[in-house]
């Protein structure tokens, strides 16, 4: 079984990448779980046609003790497994709390080996707080993945999660490269190459701006489904066989840039150019 954990900036792509390679693993026969960990609870939106049930929902509505794993699991049509978090009332509470009950849940690594074949899971990425990294403690999280595009923030926060990864390399969590979501920003394929370089790492999928993404997400249906002509489509395809055929060495403890230099390298590196 492989754990595999995405993470990035709020609103940088990762739901879109999750649930597309959830889909291709699917595809080829894999038994998917897709593990939303974010409050925004929206991770499994174009794969479940009902309303979205989550861990904090069914725990605060049933009480702790008749919580079970299959008042919360949801089965997607096109075969993936998927469980939401969710997350406490906007302004209470800790969302991280939410992660910690679900794997409670689903039980030891184990046994989820019977079940499942990849499990993704789709973490909140730019406030790196101990709940939201929980995944890499509790060796949900041996694959990490970064999802990013070329912008400021998004690099800031891949540079900020590489630290968390390298936190924990001693669980066994290693760096499986970047995602690069494109958001067309001016010389943004040279900032991420650049950001690769000093981690370590490699730059495992490119994912073009593309309007069929958001129309998909609009009739709640996978892009795949959509249109799998589509340019994201395509460059989905790409990046899921990048990820199947990694090799072992592949799989690095990144080197993340102290904030300063950081800053030297990206903020004010682009100042000067404007
Ligand atoms: P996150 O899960 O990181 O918060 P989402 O996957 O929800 O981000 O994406 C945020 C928004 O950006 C969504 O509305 C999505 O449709 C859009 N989006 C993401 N990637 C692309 C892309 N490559 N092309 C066009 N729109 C995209
Ligand atoms: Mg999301």
């Amino acid at each position: 079984m492989r754990t595999m954990a995405f993470y990035g900036k709020g609103g940088i792509g990762k739901s879109t990448v999750v649930s597309s390679l959830s889909l291709a693993f699917a595809r080829e026969g894999r038994r998917v779980l897709q593990f939303g960990c974010d409050p925004k609870s929206d991770s499994c939106y174009t794969m479940i046609n009902e309303p979205i049930r989550t861990v904090m929902d069914e725990w605060i509505n049933r009480g702790e003790p008749d919580l079970r794993l299959e008042h919360c699991m949801m089965h997607s049509s096109c075969g993936v497994d998927c469980l939401e978090v969710g997350g406490p009332q906007p302004g209470t509470g800790c969302a991280g709390r939410g992660i910690t009950k679900a794997f409670e849940l689903l039980g030891g690594l184990e046994s989820l080996k019977k079940e499942y074949d990849v499990i993704l899971l789709d973490v909140l990425g730019d406030v790196v707080c101990g709940g939201f990294s929980a995944p890499m403690r509790a060796g949900f999280a041996e694959e990490v993945y970064i999802v990013t595009s070329g912008e400021f923030r998004a690099l800031y926060a891949a540079n900020n999660i590489a630290q968390a990864v390298r936190g924990n390399s001693k669980n066994g969590v290693r760096l499986g490269g970047l995602i690069f979501n494109r958001r067309e920003v001016p010389d943004e394929e040279s900032h991420v190459k650049k950001l690769a370089k000093f981690l370590g790492t490699s730059i495992v999928g490119t994912i073009p701006r593309d309007p069929a993404v958001n129309r998909a997400e609009i009739v709640r249906t996978p892009l795949f489904e959509f249109d799998p002509n589509a340019p994201a489509s395509r460059a989905f395809e790409e990046l899921h066989k990048r990820i199947a055929n990694l090799n072992s060495d592949e799989f690095v403890v990144p080197r993340p840039i102290p904030r300063i230099i950081f800053e030297q390298l990206y903020f004010m590196s682009n100042e000067r150019e404007g």
